[in-house]
């Protein structure tokens, strides 16, 4: 008896020492439907949200729920605000000021194998997210988690948060090396954090994955995606890296 009291309290153990729990599903239908569709402009027509409760079932790949749990990953490690930026204001702020939506759209025919992507309405001054079935289809845990800051950083134009102008987003430009050589989609160049904030969306994901590597809440698998998604960028995403600046990141090819 004594022993499996034992072995009980070291199962246990993780919770406390990594202070990061899945949210039980009411919690998430609640926090969803009171405060982050609102506070991301999640539009409700095209992710079919209904006023009744629950709006999911925290099950599959349901695309409600599944953004439901990216977003509040970016609340949860955005409550420690020592470990870096909050990001969850950020956004939340971009969505707000750009007057923009994330939209759902069961897939692009100029691209289907898009996942998410921005587009600008000139004529309307206006700027929308768009998700597509194939990022909520992925078996990545953080997938839409961190896709979310990179397509954010595409709304960023023209922009001052806090009286502060934040560098406009230059746009992905041709890769010059690895899988994508030829296509867009690229950044310039990884560098140090001032590079990282003008680059495009591949930087800022790079710095929420960092931030979420490094995150003391952050759950081991949170984590491990985390470093994965790291080495990908740096192989694949970035056209040339400042010397030194993989060392400093603590990211290996
Ligand atoms: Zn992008």
């Amino acid at each position: 008896m004594r022993f499996v009291l034992f072995f009980l309290s070291i199962i246990s153990l993780p919770t406390f020492v990594f202070g990061f729990d899945e949210p039980d599903c009411d919690t998430l239908n609640h926090l969803y439907a009171t405060q982050y569709i609102e506070d991301f402009h999640v539009n409700r027509r095209t992710f079919e949200i209904d006023i009744a409760m629950p709006i999911f079932e925290c099950t599959g790949n349901d695309k409600n729920y599944k953004l439901a749990r990216a977003i509040h990953d970016i609340d949860v490690l955005g409550k420690n605000e020592s470990a870096g930026p909050d990001w969850y204001a950020m956004v939340a702020m971009v969505m707000d000021l750009t007057g923009g939506e994330i939209l759902y759209h069961e897939k692009f025919k100029s691209d289907p194998y898009i996942d998410g992507t921005v587009i600008y309405d000139d004529e309307f001054d206006e700027v929308s997210l768009f998700f597509t079935k194939r990022i909520f289809q992925d078996t990545e845990r953080t997938r839409v988690t961190y896709s979310l800051i990179h397509e954010v950083r595409h709304m960023i134009i023209n922009l001052t948060i806090n009286g502060k102008e934040v560098p406009d987003e230059p746009q992905h430009v041709t890769c010059t090396q690895g899988r994508f050589k030829g296509q867009i989609g690229c950044d310039e160049v990884l560098g140090f954090l001032d590079t990282l904030k003008e680059g495009s969306g591949n930087s800022y994901e790079f710095q929420y994955l960092i931030y979420m590597r490094d995150h003391p809440d952050a759950s081991p698998l949170m984590k491990k995606e985390a470093r994965a998604q790291l080495r990908y960028l740096v192989r694949n995403m970035f056209n040339r890296i400042e010397p030194g600046a993989l060392e400093h990141w603590g990211v290996s090819r």
